[in-house]
């Protein structure tokens, strides 16, 4: 493998994967393709401007002519450019389904042309839609109930027929929720996290029973890392923390680590068709691929509000967008 194009780099687990990955492959090439939504920014990775083996091209997936011109010369394809807060696909879910749905479709199109080696689809835990009890295997069926996991079960499904139909080396990776540095801070953790900071209290949907699995991001990108050079074609991959919590429980955490105490908790009333927990089973990519998360809970989230503390300058201008 020489160049491989990566999508959707300049958001949070886009700009923390090639981060990682030209370190530790520094005989791979990198072409990124971002749209630069609200999402992507390019002080994301700001030190790799400079690096010869790193190139941006700002362009949308949805468009086949800057897609051809964005793989010529790559291998491999790593898709994580979507759309992805689900509080905004419930309001409108219209670049949901274009970018999650239709510029999966272009980027397999032309890697079907291009004879591209391997393409991994970046997809979510969500798709799986809740569970009450035990955990989703890569084999159980699909049931999205928010526009956003729609688009995003839609793109999967797509890529996956690329591989029965014109036999594309899709790799399909879906994880549970990631928190680290970098993240746009719309999502629970860093909106938490800055909130305090700002002296605001903390929205919590309802009564914060819903639970979530918690998946320190370099942990995934290493996964993902995995999937590119190891996983089997025509495959799923579940990627999870294994570290289930409530939301309350979440929030209390991020209190305590932030100094604050329950009276900063604002309850606020819950987001429509709220799934109530979701949860992997992650056997498959343990067993075949060796894979297993290395952070602990405590220890990533220690390393994301300490970043937060040390990086106003980056999301202070994001808040509110
Ligand atoms: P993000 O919102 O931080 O970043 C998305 C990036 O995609 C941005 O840089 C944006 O500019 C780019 N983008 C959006 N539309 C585009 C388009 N049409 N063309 C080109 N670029 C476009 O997202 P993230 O949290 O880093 O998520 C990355 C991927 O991982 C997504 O596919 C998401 O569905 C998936 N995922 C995320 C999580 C999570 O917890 N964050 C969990 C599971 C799966």
């Amino acid at each position: 493998m020489q160049k491989i194009l990566v999508t959707g780099c300049c958001g949070f687990i886009g700009s923390n994967f090639v981060r990682l990955f030209m370190k530790k492959n520094p005989s791979i090439k990198v072409r990124n393709l971002d749209k630069l939504t609200y999402a992507g920014r390019l002080e994301n990775l700001p030190d790799l401007e400079k690096n010869p083996d790193y190139e941006f091209v700002k362009g949308d997936i949805c468009d086949s002519a800057i897609v051809e011109k964005a793989m010529d010369g790559c291998d491999a394809v790593i898709n994580f450019a979507a759309e992805t807060h689900v509080d905004r696909s419930i309001q409108d879910a219209d670049a949901f389904a274009k970018t999650n749905f239709f510029g999966v479709k272009v980027l397999c199109e032309q890697a079907k042309k291009q004879g591209i080696e391997k393409f991994v689809q970046i997809s979510t835990d969500e798709v799986y839609g809740q569970i009450k009890s035990g955990s989703f295997k890569e084999t159980d069926r699909l049931n999205p109930r928010n526009p956003y996991s729609a688009a995003k079960a839609g793109g999967e499904l797509l890529a996956m027929s690329y591989f029965t139909t014109y036999g594309l080396p899709v790799v399909v990776t879906r994880s549970s929720n990631n928190y680290g540095p970098y993240q746009f801070p719309e999502k629970v953790m860093p909106l938490f996290i800055t909130n305090l900071m700002l002296g605001k209290k903390v929205p919590l949907y309802g009564e914060g029973k819903q639970i979530r699995d918690w998946l320190f991001v370099e942990d995934n990108c290493e996964a993902i890392e995995l999937c590119l050079k190891k996983g089997k074609a025509g495959e799923i991959y579940n990627i999870g923390g294994e570290h289930e919590l409530q939301n309350i429980d979440l929030t209390k955490k991020i209190l305590k680590e932030m100094n604050c105490g329950e009276e900063m908790i604002q309850k606020v009333p819950d987001r429509l068709g709220h799934d109530f927990r979701y949860s992997l089973d992650c056997d498959k990519i343990k067993k075949g691929l060796g894979w297993k998360a290395k952070t602990s809970f405590e220890t990533g989230l220690k390393k994301t509000a300490d970043w937060y503390k040390q990086n106003e300058k980056w999301w202070k201008p994001l808040v509110n967008q």
